[in-house]
């Protein structure tokens, strides 16, 4: 079984192709990058569709089959920005009216998930999801992934990109500031925001930026965002694993790229005697193989979708998805 997986809900438009043993045939991506600012979601999606033929056309090459091969278009329609979405779905919907194969809906949320754990061999693990748009401590349970902490406000990959830009760096921040922390050598008081299993992270932007504006030095300030909202997640993220008693910690997300973070909780596994498996870098960002995957995962229970009702999910939540291949385990 060949599906063709579109990731469209942010930045990335992306397409995978992989099979039912798990082969990565092709993954193709390309990301939005905005000359100034943040993510503008209608010029996101502008990108998307002016590149999404060629994306597609290199994938087909990569891969070296032809759309004869392919049984299914899986489509992340959720959680994510509305313009994106709905240009990935168009995308999605011409492709399986056009070729006559099943449309696949997958959660994004999911679909990181997925990849991470038949890329690390990971069969029940805590999972540990950071990025821009999604800060998730989740792992399985009755039938779903159930959310074992998560942000009440941004996303860590936010809050680190929209620090960078007031500090004049370019986006995604992320990498800057990871960077810069090296330099820093005194840490600076920050607000540490847990509420029982959740984190919030917009005190600590704004008081970060309120530093950075008094005159704090860059360096400790990245230092002390990094050190403090780090923490908040391997508190969050030790609990939940000693709660669940589960033995992998599966780190994923484009965050997870930082090498403090990993070194973090790899000490919180080391501690509950549980495998750290970080994903590696190129399934860490969004992808279309990770919706593929996903995507050959739901085909083989019969998740498919009549185009008329294949509508844009802009909050589809983690844990409102039914799991039934989870018992399956990675190829
Ligand atoms: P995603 O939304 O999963 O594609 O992840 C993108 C996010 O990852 C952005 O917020 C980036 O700033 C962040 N990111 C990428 N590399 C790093 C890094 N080395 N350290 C911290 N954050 C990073
Ligand atoms: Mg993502």
């Amino acid at each position: 079984m060949i599906v063709l997986g579109i990731e469209c809900t942010a930045h990335t438009f992306g397409c995978g192709i992989v099979d039912s043993d798990g082969h990565v045939l092709a993954n193709v991506n390309s990301e939005y990058v905005p000359i100034t600012g943040g993510i503008h979601p209608r010029e996101a999606a502008r990108h998307h569709s002016s590149i999404a033929p060629k994306v597609l056309a290199e994938a087909f090459k990569k891969s070296d089959i032809s759309m004869d091969d392919v049984d299914g278009i899986a489509v992340s329609l959720g959680p994510g920005l509305g313009p994106c979405l709905r240009t990935g779905a168009t995308v999605a919907r011409a492709l399986a009216a056009y070729y006559d194969k099943p449309l696949i809906p997958v959660n994004h949320c999911v679909a990181h998930i997925e990849i991470a754990k038949m890329i690390c061999k990971s069969l029940d693990p805590l999972v540990v999801y950071i990025s821009g748009g999604n800060t998730i401590v989740a792992a399985f349970s009755s039938g779903r992934y159930r959310i074992f902490g998560e942000t009440l406000d941004i996303a860590l990959g936010n809050c680190l990109d929209v620090f960078a830009r007031e500090a004049g760096l370019s986006h995604p921040g992320g990498p800057h500031i990871e960077r810069l922390a090296l330099k820093g050598n005194r840490y600076i008081q920050l607000p540490y925001v847990v509420k029982g299993q959740d984190v919030s992270f917009s005190g600590l932007l704004t008081a970060a930026i309120r530093r950075l504006k008094e005159g704090y030095r860059l360096e400790d300030l990245c230092f002390s965002l990094q050190e403090t909202a780090f923490s908040m997640i391997c508190e969050v993220a030790e609990r939940a694993l000693s709660h669940t008693m589960k033995h992998e910690l599966l780190l994923t997300g484009g965050v997870a790229a930082n090498k403090r973070l990993r070194s973090m909780l790899s000490k919180v596994a080391e501690l509950h005697e549980a495998t750290f498996k970080p994903v590696p870098l190129q399934y860490a960002r969004d992808n279309g193989a990770m919706i593929a995957w996903t995507g050959i995962l739901g085909l083989q229970f019969g998740l498919i979708l009549n185009v008329e009702k294949s509508y844009v999910r802009p909050r589809w939540r983690l844990d409102s998805v039914d799991i039934p291949w989870f018992r399956e385990g990675f190829p």
